[in-house]
């Protein structure tokens, strides 16, 4: 191949600093197992930061893997929303995204991958929007795509959307836990995806991980460097990409600082959490709540994640279900519609503010990972707030009555 997609990269390990030539295959350090870098080699990029042409994730396609079919729906480029609430408050809208949420940004280079590699199709365990995402990009690229799923604990747009792009649906019993120990158990043993005939798209591949990381980009881009950027964390790879994403732009002199990196996660599902308190390791056994995107005891990228809140001097901090699902309302109130893993960040933000450890004049962007029609049942939970009549004049009334807006 003349092209080499990946030239301008070299994985590193994060914790015993081996270096490995790049390849699509190679997930983890061959010396002590842990998940690899995939760093930018600084001299070989030629960026022009106040040049850069197009839209979305392929607009920073210098700090991309160079890919022969790029596999797109104009991914990227969501919008940035100030709050009315709190104005110093940015929400990064991913639910803008072509299938609901963030998981895209990933798929676009993922998928683009494994098209070039000319595999049969790809795998992935999910909660959801992983399964959504991969279902479309291979679709789009005309390969097959198996979804390993939770059964029972998949939101329905999510489930639906993954039938509408024909993808196989499998599903396994027990929490995305078991389905991720499926997929890596059968496709990636020691770390390596060998010439598996799917290729393994969870956020373990650091490729996938490269898309991702194009939220930072588009930060710095629209409103500079935020002090603080909240995320919700599942399997904790989005919360290190974006992390990744600012760091090179520091290594390449387009920042000049830093912002803090703060990890939410739901209550009933904090192994990040449990651990940043020392409070041992970073897994539960039986993780639950009503953010079934992030619905995850066993985080795969917990040392990622970990490593993107402790250097950039940032924090892990939990939300219960209540102030989860509080949240989810305050921006459907201002407009905003997130499903409940989404309004973690709110919710931690709030929560930061009220414990005091953050202050309202900080600038913070909050990343709201996914759509509010992914899991339409988080919606409806309450009893339906609806007015029944059955004649004009009822309406008249009502009209000519109170505030109809119900706050
Ligand atoms: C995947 C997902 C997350 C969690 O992202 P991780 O990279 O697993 O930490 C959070 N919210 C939504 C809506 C998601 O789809
Ligand atoms: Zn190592």
């Amino acid at each position: 191949m003349q092209l080499k997609p990946l030239g301008k990269y070299v994985l590193k390990c994060p914790r015993c600093g081996y270096e490995v030539e790049p390849s699509p295959y190679i997930m983890r350090c061959p010396r002590c197992g842990e998940l690899l870098d995939a760093s930018i080699i600084t001299e070989k990029i030629r960026i022009k930061w106040g040049e850069l042409r197009g839209r979305g994730v392929w607009r920073y396609r210098d700090l991309l893997p160079e890919l022969k079919n790029v596999i797109t729906m104009s991914e990227g480029s969501t919008p940035l929303i100030r709050l009315r609430a709190y104005p110093n408050a940015y929400v990064k809208f991913e639910g803008a995204n072509p299938t609901g949420s963030f998981k895209d940004r990933g798929m676009t280079v993922g998928v683009s991958l494994a098209s070039s590699l000319g595999v049969r199709g790809i795998i992935v365990a999910s909660t959801g929007n992983t399964a959504a995402s991969a279902a479309a990009y291979s679709a789009r690229a005309g390969i097959e795509c198996m979804v390993v799923l939770p059964k029972g604990g998949v939101a329905k747009g999510k489930l639906g959307q993954a039938l509408l792009h024909g993808a196989r649906i499998v599903e396994v019993p027990g929490t995305f836990d078991n389905a991720l120990e499926y997929v890596l158990s059968t496709v990636l043993e020691s770390g390596s995806a060998g010439n598996a005939s799917y290729y393994p798209l969870n956020s373990i591949n650091q490729w996938r991980l490269e898309g991702q990381k194009t939220i930072a980009y588009e930060i710095v881009e629209e409103v500079g460097v935020p002090d603080y950027v909240f995320v919700p964390v599942g399997n904790g790879g989005n919360i290190y990409a974006i992390w990744k994403g600012f760091g090179e732009l520091m290594e390449l002199n387009i920042i000049d600082k830093m912002p803090k990196m703060i990890g939410v996660q739901a209550s009933g599902a904090a192994p990040l959490v449990k651990y940043w308190r020392g409070l041992g390791e970073a897994r539960v056994d039986k993780p639950s709540t009503v953010a079934s995107a992030i619905r995850i005891g066993k985080p795969i990228n917990w040392y990622r994640a970990y490593r993107a809140v402790k250097y950039s001097n940032g924090f892990f901090i939990d939300a219960s279900d209540d102030e989860i699902l509080m949240t989810q309302r305050v921006l459907g109130r201002e407009g905003v519609g997130v499903e409940p893993a989404s309004a973690a960040s709110l919710a931690g933000y709030m929560k930061a503010l009220r414990e005091g450890v953050i202050d309202p004049s900080d600038n913070v962007v909050l990343i709201a990972t996914g759509h509010a029609l992914k899991d339409p049942d988080a919606l409806l939970r309450d009893s339906v707030h609806t007015v029944s009549i059955s004649s004009i004049d009822e309406l008249k009334a009502l009209i000519m009555g109170r505030s109809i807006i119900d706050v």
